[in-house]
């Protein structure tokens, strides 16, 4: 939703809401993690009352432990945290899961893979991005194909059941490959509301 239209926010999520989409992901931004501001809990409050479909919020934030029971509050499904914003990453985890929400973790494009292994089996989301978080309209980095494919195997190997989420870039140029290698969810933003026809766009990029 951060490529959206905040000036006329009941609208866009009315689009949503009709659309073939199913979540809504919710980009949290601080300015000190990320080099962006985004919105904070009036906002979120706004999707909890008008969204008809999951909430998969990805807080791109320093201290997100300090944030999880208000998000978890205003109506979150998913609640993401960043890798290298946890250094407790575990506990975010078990904190998140206490809350009876689904947790997932975010990495940056240079963080391996490989730095999930010890953590795999207590997620439910692995959020790979695909470009440098803190703005939209970015263009893909294309080692994120192999990223996907190491994860898939990963996620395989070890018999968990976490989804692979890809967040950033994302078109009808990328989308079919992506699912060919096992994602499971596309993030699309500007793709969808700097289009013409969003609606039309969520079905192309599904259908793939
Ligand atoms: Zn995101």
């Amino acid at each position: 939703m951060l490529a959206c239209n905040f000036g006329k926010l009941e609208e866009e999520i009315s689009l949503v809401n009709n659309s073939q989409a199913q979540w809504f992901h919710i980009d949290v931004m601080d300015g000190v993690f990320v080099p962006n501001i985004s919105f904070g809990t009036p906002i979120m409050k706004i999707f909890q009352q008008k969204a008809e479909k999951p909430l998969d919020v990805h807080l791109m934030i320093v201290n997100p432990e300090n944030y999880i029971q208000k998000f978890a509050d205003l109506g979150s499904e998913i609640i993401t945290v960043h890798i290298e914003a946890s250094t407790h990453l575990h506990r975010n985890i078990q904190k998140i899961k206490s809350l009876g929400i689904k947790a997932g973790v975010a990495l940056n494009p240079h963080t391996p893979v490989s730095s999930l292994s010890s953590i795999i089996n207590d997620i439910d989301l692995v959020c790979l991005m695909s470009v440098n978080p803190g703005f939209g309209g970015q263009k893909f980095i294309e080692n994120t194909f192999d990223k996907v494919a190491e994860l898939k195997n990963l996620i395989i190997d070890s018999g968990s059941s976490a989804l692979i989420e890809i967040d950033g870039g994302v078109t009808e140029d990328n989308s079919n490959k992506l699912f060919d290698l096992g994602a499971n969810v596309l993030v699309a933003g500007s793709t969808v509301f700097k289009s013409k026809n969003p609606r039309n766009t969520i079905s192309k990029l599904i259908s793939g």
